[in-house]
């Protein structure tokens, strides 16, 4: 049985203090340091700056309460998603990924894995259990998809892959762990982007894959001690400390980006809006069914490129900026980077704002759009 995660996010908070010596301080010391004190025999809790750190291991200790599994930091989203990637397949396998998913994923699989004898097919989000999985090695899923807001069913589509001797593999950087939990819902690995929400600053890129599977565990930190994708202690460092406030920041984005939606929902200026806590929402009853929150990211399509960017430098309260997952709401047009999507469709990235006059704001930019 999972634990609630309010009961994770309380045990987050102790877990360093649990296990203090009287003197040692409260907060995580950043250890930055290439060489360990090693005399005779090689067993030593450190050894070597790309094998060992304190600071990450105290980083992997509270990922690994906050996912119910063993956890391995890397230094961003994507050395996590090569790590899993990596790990998991071999020349002549096939890999499924996301046509519709965060499009450095596909650049990784058809510009690298592929010219290494991996061969990659891609299907939407949206109905992507459809033609089944008999052949596939690696499945990886995006659900939410980033940033069109599809979702697709992650319980049936892991016991599906399980049952034709595949690896599932979920991006849940859209969720966070308090908002969906892959690996309770059949998922082999889990990759994360902790760039977005659990360092939650804009000050830090780091990532983390997280699994119950020893052999995939030794895998996973296999590839990072060989490859050497391993993050700095100043960046682990910023991570722990800023998954300690996830819970109640991660409540308060998705809070409002529920009342957000709701209220734009129907203006005039907004041709169309998904969010998956919306009734209206095409995903709305899988999104019951398989996420613990509706997370903090918005859909919005307005009339045209013109219109979108008039909204987004209009608005006080939103950064113009790509990625997500800040303190400060944040918002752009995902054309711009030749997303799949139509010219006046922003991503709209709730943040930690009081929830009215965040509102009043964005409404005032939308009602003055001509
Ligand atoms: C941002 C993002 C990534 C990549 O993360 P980085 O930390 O930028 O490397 C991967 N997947 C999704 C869904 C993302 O949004």
């Amino acid at each position: 049985m999972e634990k609630d995660p309010r009961k994770r996010a309380a045990d987050l908070l102790h877990l360093r203090g649990q296990g203090l010596s009287k003197g040692d301080p409260v907060a995580l010391p950043l250890v930055s340091s290439s060489m360990f004190h090693l005399p005779g025999d090689p067993d030593a809790a450190a050894s070597y700056g790309r094998v060992d750190n304190p600071t990450w291991q105290a980083l992997e200790h509270s990922l690994a309460v906050l996912e119910d599994a063993p956890c391995v930091a890397f230094p961003s989203g994507m050395a996590a998603i090569s790590a899993a990637l990596f790990a998991t397949l071999t020349a002549g396998q096939t890999l499924l990924i996301p046509s519709d998913g965060y499009y450095v994923t596909r650049l990784l699989s058809t510009r690298f894995l592929s010219q290494l004898g991996v061969r990659v097919i891609q299907r939407p989000t949206l109905g992507f259990a459809e033609g089944g999985f008999d052949g596939i090695d690696v499945v990886f899923i995006e659900s939410p998809s980033n940033p069109g807001l599809d979702l697709c069913d992650i319980a049936a589509i892991a016991a599906m892959v399980r049952a034709e001797g595949g690896i599932t593999i979920v991006d849940n950087t859209t969720m966070t762990p308090f908002g969906q939990r892959p690996l309770a819902l059949g998922a082999d690995l889990v990759v994360s982007s902790d760039t977005k929400a659990p360092g939650g600053h804009s000050d830090v890129l780091m990532g983390h894959v997280a699994t119950r599977d020893a052999a995939l565990l030794e895998a996973v930190l296999d590839w990072r001690k060989i490859s050497g994708a391993i993050p700095s202690a100043q960046a682990a460092w910023l991570l722990h400390r800023g998954l300690e406030t996830l819970e109640v920041r991660f409540d308060r984005m998705c809070q409002s980006a529920q009342t957000i939606a709701q209220t734009l929902e129907g203006h005039k200026a907004v041709q169309a809006i998904r969010y998956p806590g919306l009734a209206s929402d095409p995903a709305h009853d899988l999104a019951k069914r398989q996420m613990l929150r509706f997370g903090f990211l918005i859909g919005l399509t307005l009339a045209d490129k013109d219109q979108a960017e008039a909204f987004i430098t209009a608005s006080r309260y939103l950064r113009p900026a790509t990625s997500f997952g800040g303190v400060h709401s944040s918002a752009e047009r995902r054309i711009r980077w030749g997303d799949d999507v139509a010219e006046g469709f922003v991503r709209l990235s709730v943040g930690c704002e009081p929830v009215d006059p965040l509102l009043d704001d964005l409404l005032s930019s939308l009602d003055n759009l001509a």
